[in-house]
């Protein structure tokens, strides 16, 4: 083992099916990392927000090599709340994956590699966290990234049609994501304003690995 690598603090590394963004459905190895500074009312990945292995990166490659799966996403907690993980991502690069990251928004996307596949959330009012936005990442997005609004209130979905109008969102990335939160906003709900507003350039995203698994399942 290269004592030399960087290390970073990992939650869980498991083989899973993609459940979000326009990946959703493929199989893909998943790199949680722990710790958050954020606490959104929603959160579901509670139990990454500490603990954690130490491991290294060149460990962290030989453990997802083992799934021999072409698709990889680095997730948390908050990833880039460790700066290392940049590190992380450009190795998975090096090694010929397709590297999704999973964001909060909260942090600064520039020192990611543009070939990663960004999954950039905007938190809505009710998620608490609204005030972590960082604006400037959306001058950051590649045409290949996403954008996703996780919308637990009629509130959330006006607010996120207005942040979408104002700034061009759909123009700067690949898809918008409108997502309910799971239990609080029934999709149908989520869905009938969609249509009434004829929002053309937002998709419905549902959760996918909380209708497959039991919703509160770790490591799936
Ligand atoms: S950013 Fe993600 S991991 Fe952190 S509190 Fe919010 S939902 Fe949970």
């Amino acid at each position: 083992m290269d004592e030399s690598s960087p290390t970073l603090m990992v939650s869980e590394i498991y083989l899973s099916i993609q459940g979000e963004s326009s990946w959703a459905g493929y199989p893909c190895a998943f790199i949680r990392l722990s710790g958050c500074p954020l606490r959104c009312s929603y959160c579901d990945t509670e139990y990454a927000f500490t603990g954690g292995q130490r491991l290294r990166i060149t460990e962290i490659l030989v453990r997802v090599q083992k799934f021999q799966c072409p698709l990889v996403e680095v997730t948390g907690g908050e990833p880039l709340a460790q700066p290392r993980c940049t590190e992380l991502l450009q190795a998975l690069l090096e090694q010929g994956y397709r590297v999704l990251l999973e964001t909060s928004g909260a942090f600064s996307i520039e020192k990611v590699p543009r070939d990663v596949y960004k999954i950039v959330d905007i938190k809505c009012p009710s998620s608490g966290e609204m005030e972590r936005n960082q604006w400037r990442n959306l001058d950051l997005l590649a045409p290949h990234d996403e954008i996703k609004f996780v919308i637990g209130t009629r509130d959330d979905y006006e607010w996120a049609k207005a942040i979408c109008a104002q700034y061009s969102l759909s123009s700067r990335c690949r898809v918008v994501h409108f997502s309910p939160v799971f239990g609080k906003l029934p999709p149908a709900d989520l869905s009938h304003w969609i249509l009434d507003d004829r929002l053309y350039d937002v998709r419905l995203q549902l959760q996918l690995h909380k209708f497959i698994w039991p919703p509160d399942t770790q490591g799936v």
